[in-house]
């Protein structure tokens, strides 16, 4: 099937054209590892796990996924730098070395990020390739290199930028997102990796170092440049290195659009002469919390772990993510985690009756051919998913099935049909199991804390209330509370 998506370029849903045939080659903004990414975060990195997901079952695609991990930056150097109040007192002392502790502090926050990606079914094994910035370097010099050899670049202060107003004379700036040029100062040098849309201005591709920061020479005309690259020409470089350009889909969270996806652009086409650098740029919404954007600065977030800390399952946490359109926001509650989790559980159980129906322990895709009902509903949910990722309509087709689904009249065959159409579907969403229920007793002195710490709970005795599900857990139960009452389920 066809897959349209949402194009930054066009400002419109196109139907993507893969650049070589039956392959879709795809470049995500990863994390910048200073810190534990939030479930901000992680929207929209499940975005782009879904757009891959779906290139590969609905769009019938191979598909080369590149993230990059962000190792050097303005973050990264600052909470490495010597005497940091954020460095992880999980990793003892600094040392008298500033790229060891950079080192130290990104390889830290890049296994944690790992694992949450993991935690959440973002798999390993889709990716051709996660690159660490500080790994390409050299391919940062050779681009830099070559934007000043095009005349778009120049060196002041021992740095190097990026000449906007040179840029403009050939190509047009402002194609991601539409830049006000009004507002552009040129001839003004902008330093800072992150600046936003009033400060469009000649911006940095290698940076000098300051103080003791860590750094790498790089020589221009004869003379040593010792710094390290901007945060834009990292992608730049490395996505020419491991997908060459132009690649299909570039991706990323809105806040992207502009300075870092317009620059990457920029720098690409300046230094590689190149028309495209990506032929699609699509962007996720923001995940917010009470109107606002979750962010690390406003300190609204939530984290992988703290969610699992209070007893949510990951499978809904992810389930509520991917659930609404990509490119709308979407306000994080708890609640919202927990309603979730009882649609999910709704097509779960599905999946349980119809192995019980089909005497089957367990379900894996086996390409058989479906035909009927079951083909009419792979076909509404795919269609769904093929127009811009539309998850609710897929939802929506998905659920209002459900009733019209009879166990008792199906026979092995149709029921075999739906779990090969549910187990594609699963390819794409990754939030059902394929084995049979199995119902774990739950021990007397289990059910009687759990109760004892619904009272706390109801009485607001929030320290007791947190023991007790502590207290549950090492008995290898989780509580899920809902809004009358509680279920307890083994440990996944
Ligand atoms: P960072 O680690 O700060 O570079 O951010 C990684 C990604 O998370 C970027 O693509 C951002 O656009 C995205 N992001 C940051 N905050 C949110 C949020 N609240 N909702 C969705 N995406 C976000
Ligand atoms: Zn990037």
């Amino acid at each position: 099937m066809i897959v349209s998506l949402y194009n930054a370029l066009s400002k419109s849903v196109q139907p993507v054209k893969p650049l070589t045939e039956g392959e879709i080659s795809i470049y995500s903004c990863g994390p910048t590892v200073y810190n534990t990414a939030h479930i901000g975060n992680m929207r929209s990195f499940l975005f782009a796990d879904i757009l891959q997901r779906v290139m590969r079952v609905v769009g019938g695609y191979g598909v080369r996924w590149v993230m990059n991990i962000t190792d050097i930056d303005d973050k990264t150097i600052a909470d490495s730098a010597m005497g940091s109040s954020s460095w992880p007192k999980e990793l003892g002392a600094q040392v008298d070395d500033s790229m060891v502790n950079l080192r130290r502090l990104t390889e830290y926050y890049s296994e944690m990020f790992l694992n949450d990606i993991a935690r959440l079914g973002i798999e390993r094994k889709h990716f051709l390739a996660m690159p660490r910035a500080t790994d390409y370097i050299d391919e940062m010099r050779n681009l830099t290199q070559k934007i000043i050899d095009a005349g778009y670049g120049y060196v002041s202060g021992g740095s190097v930028y990026f000449n906007v107003a040179a840029y403009r004379k050939t190509h047009t700036y402002g194609r991601i997102f539409h830049v006000d040029m009004e507002n552009f100062r040129e001839g003004v040098r902008i330093d800072a990796d992150e600046y936003d849309r009033d400060s469009v201005s000649d911006f940095v591709l290698w940076k000098a170092r300051k103080g003791n920061e860590p750094f790498w020479d790089f020589t221009v005309a004869g003379e040593n440049l010792p710094g390290r690259p901007g945060w834009h020409i990292e992608c730049s470089a490395m996505s020419k290195q491991l997908l060459g350009l132009p690649f299909d889909v570039h991706t990323g969270g809105v806040d992207n659009r502009f300075p870092h996806h317009e620059d990457e652009l920029a720098q690409c086409c300046a230094g590689y002469h190149i028309v495209e650098q990506a032929t699609f740029w699509c962007h996720g919404e923001f995940l917010e919390v009470d109107g606002g954007k979750m962010s690390k600065s406003l300190n609204n977030f939530y984290t992988v772990t703290d969610l699992l800390e209070r007893g949510l399952d990951i499978r809904d946490v992810r389930f509520s993510l991917i659930s609404g359109h990509y490119r709308n926001k979407l306000n994080f509650t708890f609640d919202g985690v927990v309603a979730a989790g009882k649609t999910r559980i709704r097509i779960q159980q599905l999946i349980w009756q119809l192995l019980k129906k089909t005497n089957l322990k367990s379900y894996i895709g086996s390409d058989i051919s479906v035909l009927g009902e079951p083909l009419f509903l792979q076909q509404s949910v795919y269609t769904a998913l093929a127009e811009d990722l539309h998850m609710p309509r897929a939802l929506a087709e998905l659920f209002s099935a459900l009733p019209k689904i009879m166990i008792a009249e199906l026979d092995i065959s149709q029921a075999t049909q739906y779990l090969e159409v549910l187990w594609g579907v699963n390819c794409v969403l990754n939030v059902w199991e394929f084995t049979e229920q199995i119902f774990a007793e739950i021990p007397e002195h289990v059910a009687k804390i759990a109760s004892a710490r619904w009272l706390a709970k109801s009485e607001k005795r929030w320290a007791d209330a947190d023991a007790l599900r502590d207290e549950i857990a090492s008995n290898g139960f989780v509580m899920k509370d809902g809004k009358d009452g509680y279920t307890l389920e083994p440990v996944p």
